[in-house]
């Protein structure tokens, strides 16, 4: 059975001592939750080993990258690579998050050698994808989702897919207070999953877990979680505050 995941990526926020801060207040709201249920927090790399510290102190908070390089190494000034995050012991990382694509140009070619080399590494990624306001509004909402995830993911192998988490986050509902409604969630949710099986088959489909991201807050999310393919959360602005995203996990 598919395991629930909330997942916060805290992007370019919080300095060292906020953040542990923040960590500390998730991890002591966490006792009594669910082993089906996964909390995983992205910060950004620079506080990575603090946030691992605080939280080995409760099991329960995985940490993940926001980011990595394709290279294994090498003159990249200013990247991160796989087997760097791995030594301080890393192993999930987001990919494609629509803040990548849009404001540093990651495009499918680029993000599809990211997440070869993810893969490689045995890494778990996270693979966000969606669409924009326009292609909703023109009705190209299925084809955009469709050709993003054939584009970086449907020439793997069945047994990679033990490896992706998918994070379907529409453009238009990221960071605006605009949220697909918990139907255009499940609508989408279920044609992604649809379109695994087509790819795959009903193994893969229903094993691999589908988050919802896309301005998740506690007056929504158990509607949204609500949804039979609907498997969790990739939350961005509501995991920033230690209430809001015990409230988005005790959702689920
Ligand atoms: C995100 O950035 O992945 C995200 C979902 O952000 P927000 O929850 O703030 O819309």
């Amino acid at each position: 059975m598919r395991k629930k995941i909330v997942a916060g990526n805290w992007k370019m926020n919080l300095n060292k001592e906020a953040s542990l801060a923040l960590v500390n207040g998730i991890s002591d709201g966490l006792p009594g939750l669910s082993d089906m249920v996964r909390v995983i927090v992205a910060p950004p790399f620079v506080n990575i080993p603090y946030i691992q510290d605080a939280s080995n102190r409760n099991a329960r908070v995985e940490v993940a990258a926001q980011n990595m390089h394709f290279a294994e190494s090498g003159a990249y000034t200013g990247e991160v690579a796989a087997d760097m995050l791995q030594a301080i012991g890393i192993n999930t990382v987001i990919l494609g998050h629509s803040e990548r694509r849009e404001y540093f140009k990651e495009d499918a070619h680029l993000l599809t050698k990211k997440v070869e080399q993810a893969l490689e590494h045995k890494m778990e990624v996270i693979f966000c994808f969606g669409e924009k306001l326009e292609d909703r509004q023109g009705g190209n909402h299925f084809d955009i989702v469709r050709e993003q995830l054939s584009d970086s993911l449907f020439h793997l192998n069945d047994v990679d897919w033990d490896n992706i988490i998918l994070a379907y986050e529409p453009v238009w509902a990221i960071g605006t207070g605009e949220t697909a409604s918990p139907e255009q969630a499940q609508e989408m949710h279920a044609f992604i999953r649809n379109l695994i099986e087509q790819h795959y088959d009903d193994e893969v489909a229903d094993r691999v877990s589908i988050l919802y991201g896309g301005s998740v807050k506690p007056a929504n999310a158990k509607e949204i979680f609500s949804k039979p393919d609907v498997d969790g959360g990739l939350i961005g602005g509501a995991s920033l505050k230690t209430e809001d995203f015990l409230a988005i996990i005790n959702s689920i």
